[in-house]
């Protein structure tokens, strides 16, 4: 079939794949659009919800998934002085869910397994160093203007899925806004070798301070079983030559972890963060997905994941519409339903995450790990509280949407 024929995904990031996948299990055509010439090894989301393992396992990828990766049914909150107050055991929800864990595998991963079956897929195109500059509506399609290092060209689709990340052309050209706000302070990200469970860490700890928080995760990596990501926030002002020394980030790292220990760095980055949702999903034949139609701080882990469940959501009802079982109108449910939880429940919970992690006043600190470790201490409410973090109440919450 002719690429002007096939529906356009922009952007072979997770959220670009699994659309490519939903729409080829369902035998509609498409081509994916990729500026870069091979799938990134970013030091990113690496974290999966339970209700994102259910979709990629009935996207057929879930044995080539859970070959690797970490089981981590344990999370805790902690504060960096007084230790853990609270810990959720999502093995509470083995009733509800298949995959009563948080796994842990850096999404470069799950890119390079969904890359590996659309390969297998007759109706899947998958062109890499081609760069989109534009796009426009033209009467019932778009029009794609690309590059590539032999120069520009022009193309058509019925529909194009902008699932180009943050920096989303197909959102910027495509005429959408992109409200919100960027946090002050820039994400401090090191992954390091050394046994964090000697230190009493689970697989997942969330450490509030008011000062040097951190987020704290066991990372899955096929050449190292020891490798663990700390997050933590670094002061603007301060340039990345100076915050990315070996001196301050272990002097930063035994701050936050409470310990004299060294470690053995791997990684150390820093990047800014933001907190921002699209006016709309779909306008016209252009859609928007994952980081093209939301953004937000990884406390929480609900950026990946929120936008594979998008995909999930729109590759299915591109799908109906690509086959006539329903109207264009269909894909405005997506955006009303994606962007309800996008709303309500990822900014509103991401947000929430980081100031109860921040907290300044220490009354008000102790009063909130006072009311989360009452949580954990109950049966009823555990579940109720790992329904909402685990994002199943999420998926709940959109299908109410209509
Ligand atoms: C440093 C960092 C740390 C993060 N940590 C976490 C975390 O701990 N937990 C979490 O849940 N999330 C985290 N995130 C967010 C998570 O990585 C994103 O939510 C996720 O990558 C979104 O996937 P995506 O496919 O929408 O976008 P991306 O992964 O950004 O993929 C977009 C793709 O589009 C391509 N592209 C861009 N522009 C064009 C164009 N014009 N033409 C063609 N192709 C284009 C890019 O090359 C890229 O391959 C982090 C993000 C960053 C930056």
């Amino acid at each position: 079939m002719p690429y002007e024929e096939r529906i356009a995904i922009i952007g072979a990031g997770p959220v670009g794949l699994t659309t490519a996948l939903g729409l080829a299990r369902r035998g509609v055509p498409c081509v994916v659009y990729e500026a870069g010439e091979t799938i990134a090894r970013e030091q990113r989301g690496a974290a999966f919800h339970p209700p994102t393992l259910e979709m990629l396992r009935s996207l057929g990828v879930e044995s080539a998934l859970m070959g690797m990766g970490l089981r981590i049914p344990v999370w805790q909150m902690r504060d960096r002085v007084d230790g853990v107050y609270a810990e959720f055991d999502l093995g509470l929800l083995a009733d509800v869910t298949d995959f009563p864990f948080r796994y842990h595998l850096p999404q470069y991963y799950l890119s390079n397994v969904l890359l590996d079956e659309l390969r297998r897929q007759p109706d899947v195109e998958l062109r890499f160093g081609e760069t989109l500059q534009s796009v426009e509506t033209d009467g019932n399609s778009a029009r794609l203007v690309l590059s590539t290092a032999a120069g520009q060209s022009e193309t058509h689709a019925p529909w194009v899925v902008g699932a180009d990340g943050a920096r989303s052309t197909v959102r910027k050209t495509g005429g959408f806004t992109f409200d919100g706000f960027t946090w002050r302070e820039k994400f401090l990200v090191t992954n390091v070798r050394g046994c964090l469970e000697d230190l009493g860490y689970t697989g997942t700890a969330y450490v509030s301070d008011p000062d040097a928080w951190a987020v704290v995760l066991k990372l899955y990596d096929e050449s190292c079983d020891d490798l663990w990501r700390v997050a933590m926030p670094a002061d603007p002002d301060t340039d990345d030559d100076a915050l990315l020394t070996p001196e301050n980030v272990q002097e930063r790292l035994k701050e936050v972890l409470g310990t004299d220990k060294s470690f053995s760095l791997v990684y150390s980055g820093t990047y800014r963060v933001h907190q921002r949702v699209a006016d709309t999903f779909v306008k016209g034949p252009i859609l928007l997905a994952g980081d093209a139609a939301h953004i937000n701080n990884p406390i929480g882990g609900f950026g990946l994941n929120g936008g594979v469940h998008d995909a999930f959501n729109l590759a299915n009802r591109l799908a109906d519409v690509w086959q006539g079982k329903a109207g264009p109108e269909l894909l405005e449910l997506y955006s009303r339903q994606r962007r309800t939880v996008a709303l309500e429940v990822v900014q509103k919970n991401s947000i929430r995450n980081k100031n109860l992690m921040e907290e300044r006043d220490p009354e008000v600190r102790r009063r909130n790990q006072k009311a989360l470790r009452d949580i954990s201490l109950d049966t009823e409410k555990s579940r109720e509280y790992l329904m909402e973090t685990s994002m199943i109440s999420s998926i709940r919450r959109a299908e109410q949407v209509n």
